[in-house]
């Protein structure tokens, strides 16, 4: 299968993507991870995406469908994949279905997970993650074992990301309504669209998320 997931920053699009990929042995692609990857190696596309990401504005489009390419075509995510944070435009929406034409795939579905705003900005501004697997962990609603550290690499300590601060978090907020939220209605027009409240116990998302896009 291959699955789509749609929503604003926060709403968890990462942390149930990474479960539902891995319960179902599937590739996670996150475009986000990726380009934090290319910034911490310095690579020329880190050095370019990092003012970008600093900002809260979005890596162009061709860079990113570019990635997106290379990374569907590894071995890892020939039995499918499930996409955090692609696409978040309708260009690369366009360039996503027509690299999957010519290689005869299609998506099968688009999630879109939701919650409020103000729910939104209070998780991103509790948010941690391991630099090394880069799992995600909530001060507030799931916190690592010992606060600190990453449950899988306890030697590691956790960080926040440059762009989790409140003014960054808002401007990403208003790039996702003005530039990836017109997503919902493309893949609704394809009678792909799928909608899963993003709020309430974790495994309950998880639950409603496995039964709208069903193995
Ligand atoms: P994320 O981890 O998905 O919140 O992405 C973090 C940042 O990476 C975004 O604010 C953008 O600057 C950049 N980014 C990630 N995915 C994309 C994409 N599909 N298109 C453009 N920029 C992206």
């Amino acid at each position: 299968m291959r699955v789509i997931l749609l929503g604003p920053p926060g709403v968890g699009k990462g942390t149930q993507g990474r479960r539902l990929a891995t319960e179902r042995g599937q590739a996670l692609i996150s475009t986000g991870d990726m380009l934090r990857d290319a910034v911490a190696r310095q690579t020329p596309l880190g050095v370019q995406a990092k003012k970008l990401m600093d900002a809260g504005s979005l890596v162009p489009d061709d860079v990113i469908v570019g990635l997106v390419r290379e990374r569907t075509l590894e071995p890892d995510a020939l039995a499918g994949f499930v996409l955090d944070g692609f696409p978040r435009t309708v260009p690369q929406a366009e360039a996503l279905d027509a690299m999957l034409a010519e290689r005869s795939l299609k998506i099968d579905a688009a999630v879109l997970l939701t919650a409020p705003d103000e729910e939104l900005v209070r998780r991103l501004s509790s948010r941690w993650e391991c630099p090394e697997c880069r799992r995600v962990f909530n001060t507030l609603t799931a916190p690592s074992k010992d606060g600190r550290r990453c449950d899988d690499h306890p030697s590691t300590e956790l960080r926040q990301r440059a762009d989790d601060t409140e003014e960054t978090v808002r401007k990403r907020l208003e790039v996702y309504r003005n530039q990836t939220a017109p997503l919902v209605g493309w893949y609704r027009g394809q009678g792909k669209l799928k909608e899963v409240q993003g709020t309430g116990p974790l495994d309950d998302v998880y639950g409603a998320l496995t039964r709208a896009v069903p193995d």
